[in-house]
């Protein structure tokens, strides 16, 4: 199976182009350790999950979304007595968030250089459209870029609204991703090809624990081993 066909390449962004888990770890951290007197950690980590998964179909994904449910959590954890200030620093925990710093992951750039001479490269993203945005200008990547769909779910759906927007067939288009569930699979169930790049750590919402058996699915351990995987013309 090669790529000959491929006219278009989709990468994600949060995790893929640039790191993002690391800080909702970070302030997830700082969200525990401000509710350790009421709960131990873990409990909380229970409960901020569980608010975030029932809050998804409302909220959808993102940072904002992710301090409704911080606060949220810490209501129903501290009842009527939390102090105002805990509100007070969960929207500093998720405003610091915000301006954080967006840092490429290694071999980004020098692969979007050599695969842009090539192919049509597009953007995947899903979360809230403002975060998304602002990461992407502070990356300096958009230049690189034809297009950049910022969607509120990545489900199979979701990316054919895409394929047929952009002109081309399923088996034309590769996505490039460190999620199998979100980036990886529903683009093979398309018909389309798959490169799953992982990130060292995973949202346990986008955990799946599955073995991929397509002839359309490859791995890289890194962005810029899938470079090997192109051969150009
Ligand atoms: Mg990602």
């Amino acid at each position: 199976m090669s790529f000959k066909d491929v006219k278009v390449i989709g990468f994600d962004a949060d995790d893929t182009l640039w790191a993002n888990e690391d800080y909702f770890r970070a302030a997830e951290e700082a969200f525990f350790d401000l509710l350790e007197d009421y709960m131990p950690r873990h409990s909380t980590a229970r409960a901020l999950f569980s608010n975030e998964i029932n809050n998804l179909p409302l909220y959808g994904y993102g940072i904002k979304a992710f301090m409704l449910s911080m606060v949220e959590t810490a209501l129903e954890i501290g009842g009527k007595t939390l102090p105002i200030e805990v509100i007070h620093k969960i929207i500093e925990i998720g405003r610091d968030q915000l301006e954080k710093p967006v840092l490429l992951l290694e071999g980004v750039t020098e692969t979007l250089v050599a695969l842009q001479k090539h192919y049509k490269l597009v953007v995947v993203t899903k979360g809230d459209l403002l975060d998304q945005e602002r990461k992407l200008d502070k990356s300096g990547l958009v230049s690189y870029f034809h297009h950049i769909e910022i969607v509120s779910e990545k489900r199979k759906e979701d990316y054919l609204k895409l394929i047929k927007h952009l002109d081309i067939k399923p088996h034309e288009f590769v996505m490039i991703g460190n999620s199998l569930k979100s980036d990886v699979l529903p683009v093979l169930d398309l018909g389309g090809f798959g490169i799953h790049v992982p990130f060292h750590t995973t949202w346990e919402h986008e955990k799946i624990d599955i073995t991929i058996e397509n002839n359309k699915f490859f791995h890289a351990d890194k962005m810029e081993d899938i470079l090997n995987l192109f051969i150009y013309e």
